[in-house]
């Protein structure tokens, strides 16, 4: 660790340096910008033969999850035209975004996915700077265990085991409040499964045994107080993608909650090399795009967007209603994940003679290309929805206005085609 301290004491040297050069020509303009004329984007996606499609799906990963509001991606252009120090850049954001979110502390990371990571190796490091050099694999001297619902387990919790904890799974509250011991580091929750124990429960236990829980939000707005709905109720860490539902860049995620473990996770995360987060680096442009992203969420209406999601559905339904034996229902998904209006569209297949997954297939292969939700020709029944291959789900939310009417036009094109076929 020796290395460590003198390497920061050589940058904050380099720091006192820059600062009084700065000092000594502060009456003038540190570089005179010369106005320079506007460059015309190439499109890479065109040079490179991608075709760009309608995201009729929703904020999955894969395809790239949203669309940045324009004064996200203006305020990142911005940013990319200054250097600024890292470690300033991701204190002031976080103090910002921590008085916006009504918690203690935040941090910008490289995804939900990253938060979990660097926030679980807060919990295992946290006031022993010498385990962040040792994790995961020097694990011996340190408490290693943490407590999820069996139905909780999924596919995140790599990011969890990338810092060498184990997982102790309970299903009961009995078994829970059994579960904690001396190894016991975090008890870890996953806010769109389902399980026996709820929120509330989760926390109290947790905090009896002095032992800090994680909730993992990541695709759980809307509704906007979500974003503090959580830290509230008593979570000591909360993360949600920054590039999901808050429409920020894909790249980025909210790390929310008690200073001590926000600090400790700073510690381990880039730009500090020699940290299990080194790798989940965030540049300036992405931790400036996700501040942005936050405001311009917070500046929406719950009701608003669910209003303009709604409409769009029901302007698809509309447009289908005449083709024969088409059902149509908006629908808001039960769990917190995703909790928007989509459109579940159903269909008699002896006189509709195509299943939704080649529904999905033609949707993706025509011009434009179309992207529709992945449940699509799976929809599983649910809460007094009709699921099966003859169904068809669209994601209106990802959306960009007016491309409904288009997302409409090709469903009517493909369902009326597999009527005389
Ligand atoms: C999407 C998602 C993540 C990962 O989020 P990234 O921002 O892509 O890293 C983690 N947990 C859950 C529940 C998610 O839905």
């Amino acid at each position: 660790m020796a290395r460590i301290s003198r390497r920061k004491l050589l940058r904050k040297g380099g720091q006192a340096a820059f600062a009084s050069s700065v000092a000594l020509c502060s009456s003038s303009p540190l570089v005179a910008r010369e106005k320079k004329p506007s460059v015309k984007g190439v499109d890479y996606y065109e040079k490179l033969g991608l075709t760009p499609f309608i995201n009729a799906a929703g904020t999955y990963t894969v395809l790239s999850a949203s669309i940045m509001p324009d004064e996200v991606q203006a305020a990142i252009a911005l940013a990319s035209k200054q250097p600024v120090n890292l470690n300033e850049l991701l204190d002031k954001s976080g103090e910002y975004l921590a008085k916006r979110l009504r918690c203690e502390a935040a941090l910008v990371t490289s995804g939900a996915a990253a938060a979990l990571v660097v926030g679980t190796a807060a919990c295992v490091t946290k006031g022993n700077d010498s385990a962040i050099l040792g994790i995961p694999t020097d694990m011996s001297a340190l408490k290693n265990e943490v407590i999820i619902q069996k139905t909780h387990r999924y596919g995140y919790d790599h990011a969890l085991r990338n810092c060498g904890i184990r997982f102790v799974e309970v299903d009961t509250l009995e078994q829970y409040e059994q579960a904690f011991n001396e190894h016991t580091v975090m008890a870890h929750f996953f806010n769109a499964g389902e399980g026996k124990i709820g929120r509330e429960d989760w926390v109290r236990v947790a905090h009896q045994h002095g032992v800090p829980c994680f909730n993992d939000a990541a695709a759980d707005v809307p509704p906007i107080s979500n974003l503090w709905n959580y830290t509230q109720m008593g979570f000591d860490l909360v993360t949600f993608s920054g590039g999901k539902g808050l429409r920020g860049p894909q790249c980025t995620g909210l790390l929310l909650g008690r200073k001590d473990l926000i600090d400790a996770a700073k510690k381990n995360n880039s730009p500090n090399s020699n940290t299990i987060g080194r790798g989940m680096k965030v540049a300036k442009e992405e931790i400036v795009g996700l501040v942005a992203a936050v405001d311009w969420f917070l500046s929406q209406d719950d009701a608003a967007m669910e209003a303009e999601y709604r409409k769009r559905a029901e302007r698809i339904a509309e447009s289908l209603k005449s083709i024969a034996t088409v059902q149509t229902q908006v629908f808001v998904p039960a769990v917190a994940a995703n909790h928007v209006p989509h459109l579940l569209i159903t269909y008699d297949q002896n006189r509709i003679k195509i299943t939704g997954a080649e529904v999905m297939e033609k949707m993706r292969e025509g011009k434009p290309r179309i992207e529709l939700n992945p449940s699509t020709g799976e929809a599983p029944a649910s809460a007094g929805l009709p699921g099966g291959p003859n169904t068809i789900v669209v994601g209106v939310w990802m959306l960009q206005p007016g491309e409904e009417v288009i997302v409409a036009k090709r469903l009517r094109e493909v369902l009326e085609a597999a009527i005389s076929a």
